[in-house]
């Protein structure tokens, strides 16, 4: 039970053979001496060597663990939106210390440990613009807080990580969640949640965000949420097993994004309909100025997020599909969802080819498989165009939403946040019957 401020490992750098760091102000050894400006990382045999600009090695063990002075910051280059549409490489500036730990395979990690609150700072300006609206900063605030002390619950309950997939002939049902990071409790990229450095806290809005909810966390039964969230639920969110092990917490139930209830969806005729429609919800906004104020610049590139269309010709999804899965569907002859959650996201589905048909989930994974980086959702139909000789020419996808639904819908709560509603009304419209509790 959490009763005063963690400290959290974050994963800078993951498996890297080597990197340049600059230290902006002295760093500390355990041994005393001291470290700074440009150093050089790299890693050999099982150990990390740090050297000065002139080639000098400074120290040479498994791990090396370097304080930060007073006021002192680390500067390097950081790949972010890793795998995703967003990827690149950003220069980023970070407090607090460094640990740098050697793998076995002569690359490291580089991770910044740092306290909660400080990394949430952060988190919050990199998940979403500064500019946001307040009562969303802090309503994102308490959210991301309690999401990661519920996963450092989980990390301690399951010591080891736990394999989760469940893999046959003809089926691939897989996830990924946090607690397959060892060495470290989060990375700092879209996998776990961004946080990108002290660079991205423009705007005091942040810190009165966090400095309001400071150390507040949803609970529910007297435990702390497993508080989810993304992008953009599409009008309806999402239960926690279409995403991940199948379990069902009562404050993660699916909800209208709106004042009034839509019905969830129960067949595939609900789901086109619902897919090509685009009915009103806290999330479905164009509004290019609001949008501005809520999204990072980057994510300002995806403007279609509420409903979408992905078309591929079919030899084109064969080659994608190969090699996203590593199998050989051969002509590719129908997608069919098996299992669809309430919001409409697919769960499960089956990839039918001359040569092989395979069902896979959930829904990260089936994102990953059908698209070169990945679909923005899981929820979407199929429709196929055929040539005159009768074949399938092109795979139609419509879909909506912007990540896995599950929790609150961060577009959906900026929007609640611009109309008015306080952070309260805001996180008990996604996280139904939870309470909020101050616990330090
Ligand atoms: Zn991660
Ligand atoms: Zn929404």
């Amino acid at each position: 039970m959490i009763n005063r401020e963690p400290k959290i490992k974050v994963a800078l750098l993951q498996n890297y053979r080597e990197s340049k760091i600059t230290l902006n102000g002295n760093y500390y050894l355990p041994s005393g001496k001291s470290a700074a400006g440009l150093l050089n990382i790299q890693s050999l045999a099982g150990k990390v060597i740090l050297s000065d600009a002139s080639g000098e090695v400074i120290a040479s063990p498994k791990e090396i663990f370097l304080t930060a002075g007073e006021n002192s910051t680390l500067t390097l280059d950081v790949k972010i939106g890793i795998d995703f549409h967003w990827q690149r490489t950003r220069q980023q500036i970070f407090r607090g210390s460094i640990i740098l730990r050697a793998n076995p395979d002569s690359s490291f990690h580089l991770i910044n440990e740092i306290p909660v609150e400080d990394y949430l700072t952060s988190v919050i300006s990199s998940e979403m613009s500064a500019r946001a609206p307040l009562e969303f900063l802090k309503a994102q605030a308490i959210t991301a807080r309690s999401w990661l002390a519920a996963m450092l619950e989980r990390k301690k309950r399951n010591s080891a990580a736990l394999p989760v997939n469940r893999i046959s002939d003809n089926e691939i049902i897989c996830w990924h969640d946090t607690n397959d990071h060892s060495f470290f409790d989060v990375c700092a990229d879209d996998h776990c949640q961004r946080y990108q450095g002290i660079t991205q806290i423009t705007c005091s809005a942040v810190n009165a965000a966090i400095g309001a909810t400071h150390g507040i966390y949803l609970v529910y039964d007297n435990k702390i949420c497993d508080a989810r969230y993304y992008k953009a639920c599409g009008g309806r969110t999402e239960v926690f097993a279409s995403a991940w092990e199948d379990q069902s917490f009562p404050y993660l139930q699916s909800v209208t994004d709106h004042i009034t209830d839509y019905a969830v969806i129960r067949s595939e005729d609900d789901a086109g309909k619902w897919l090509k429609d685009k009915p009103s919800a806290y999330c479905n906004t164009q509004d290019k100025a609001l949008l501005g104020e809520i999204l990072p610049s980057f994510d300002q590139e995806t403007i279609d997020f509420y409903r979408w269309q992905v078309s591929y010709a079919r030899e084109e999804l064969e080659e994608i599909l190969h090699k996203k899965s590593g199998i050989d569907f051969g002509i590719l002859q129908n997608l069919i969802a098996v299992e669809r959650g309430p919001s409409g996201r697919i769960s499960k589905l089956q990839i039918a080819g001359t040569k092989r048909t395979v069902t896979v989930g959930k829904e990260l994974e089936i994102r990953r498989w059908l698209s070169p980086t990945h679909l923005l959702s899981s929820a979407f139909v199929v429709s196929a165009k055929h040539s005159k000789s009768g074949a399938i020419d092109r795979f139609i996808l419509d879909g909506g939403g912007w990540g896995h639904g599950v929790g609150l819908c961060q577009i959906g709560a900026a929007v609640m946040g611009s109309k008015g509603y306080s952070y309260h009304e805001i996180l008990l419209h996604y996280f139904r019957g939870a309470g909020m509790e101050h616990r330090y």
